[in-house]
């Protein structure tokens, strides 16, 4: 046969093996489990969803919709789109499954491949994670704070050190104002700015603060700040959301151009930036939605969410060093394999338990014992066979007997 070239994943596209599935792993379940703790549950929404979802909740402005998504045509002629980020669908499938009319605080946080067709780079991929958490029907500012201090938990878990940047984006009282003075401002030197800031002066011109341009974040420097510009109920939310977070003793620092990618962010919106990770240094992001559910036509319930980017984690997770215990067994005999198939069933339930389908003499399984780090070893040779016994030993303190197989199963 002709020798074929090997296919090889798609740009951008990355396999989680080896060590990072064991950090991807590890974070996510404890990530779950710290959500847990704070009254969240798992949600789960479908990867494939309609285009003009994306369009109309992270909003046509963005360069999400605009530069970055995979969409296409399926066979039943739908316009779809692999999801380019979790807070959409999942707000979808609130107002789709009515629980903007179950009323309450609702806590929902997920995990799962997010796609965007970016140029890839290091902490820049097409296929990436997300864990994120969302909450619907919860105005208080303390809600802010609970989810601020969640992503803390979690980075601190982790062992990941972190900045916080806060900001405030006004509410539809006054953020409108604030657009009309900032494109005031920015018609000043309209024609020195990017081409991508000069349709966005039009569409939605907070995010001309948010450009990655050079020069155009050079041209800002004096723009008017929305943390200025503020209705009294957003400033009266905002300082108290700082004084929450001063008595938690969260550090902070307040970034008056942090404005988010997406359309649909009110009032409180931060992001947790690493500063050992490179140019892509963003972990974590969110903030306010109260108008995202109205826009998808359910009724106006506030929201407030993040996610974080679980790959620009990997190399910053320091992990517990727990040492697991795990049960090594053996055949010393091949006719006590079929009998160590039934122990190792039943040691399952509680213990990870390996077997190994080869007999082997003594000192063989050893070695392989201590490859694979067992804490405890079992084995069944001829004698064994004939009494009903196990002989074990524990690796780790070096103890050795030899027991019956019914004390073996309840030890
Ligand atoms: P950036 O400014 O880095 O493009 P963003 O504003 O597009 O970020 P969000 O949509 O807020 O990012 O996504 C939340 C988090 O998801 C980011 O802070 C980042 O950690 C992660 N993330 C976003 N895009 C990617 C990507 N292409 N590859 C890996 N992680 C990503
Ligand atoms: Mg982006």
């Amino acid at each position: 046969m002709a020798k074929v070239k090997n296919i090889q994943s798609l740009r951008g596209m990355k396999d989680i093996m080896n060590e990072d599935s064991e950090l991807f792993t590890y974070f996510c379940e404890n990530a779950a489990r710290i959500a847990k703790n704070y009254g969240f549950t798992y949600f789960e929404t479908p990867i494939l969803e309609e285009t003009s979802l994306f369009k109309r909740s992270v909003g046509e402005s963005s360069d999400i919709v605009n530069k970055e998504m995979y969409q296409f045509t399926d066979k039943g002629e739908n316009d779809v789109c692999l999801r380019p980020e979790g807070t959409a669908g999942v707000v979808r499938s609130f107002v789709q499954n009515k629980l903007d009319r179950a009323g309450g605080t609702q806590r929902w946080f997920y995990h799962g491949p997010m796609f965007r067709y970016e140029r890839p780079q290091k902490g820049r991929l097409r296929q990436f994670h997300q864990f994120g958490c969302e909450v619907f029907g919860q105005k208080s500012v303390y809600e802010d704070a609970n989810i601020i201090m969640l992503i803390k938990d979690i980075l601190d878990f982790c062992k990941i050190p972190f900045v916080l940047e806060l900001n405030s984006l006004g509410c539809t009282s006054c953020m409108p104002a604030y657009k009309e003075t900032l494109v005031q401002h920015l018609s000043n030197f309209r024609s020195e700015l990017c081409e991508d800031c000069d349709k966005r002066i039009n569409a939605n011109p907070m995010r001309v603060l948010d450009c990655k341009n050079e020069k155009c974040q050079s041209l800002l420097g004096d723009s008017p700040k929305i943390t200025h510009n503020l209705c009294a109920a957003c400033e009266s939310d905002f300082d108290k959301l700082k004084e929450i977070l001063d008595f938690n003793k969260i550090d902070y620092t307040i970034n008056t151009i942090l404005v988010r990618g997406l359309d649909y962010y009110s009032q409180t919106a931060f992001e947790f930036i690493s500063n050992d990770i490179g140019a892509q240094s963003t972990i974590a992001a969110g903030g306010r939605y109260d108008k995202l559910v109205e826009y998808l036509g359910g009724r106006e319930t506030p929201g407030i969410g993040f996610a974080m980017g679980i790959e620009r984690l990997l190399e910053l997770i320091v992990k517990e060093d727990t040492k697991e215990e795990s049960l090594y067994l053996g055949a010393m005999d091949e006719n006590s394999l079929n009998i160590l198939t039934s122990l190792a069933s039943s040691k399952r339930k509680t213990i990870k338990t390996s077997l190994e389908y080869t007999s082997r003499n003594f000192n063989k399984h050893f070695k392989l014992a201590q490859k694979q780090n067992a804490s405890m070893i079992a084995l069944i040779g001829e004698e064994e066979l004939k009494n009903n016994t196990i002989y074990t030993k524990n690796m780790i303190t070096g103890e050795e007997k030899t027991i019956s197989l019914e004390d073996f199963l309840i030890e």
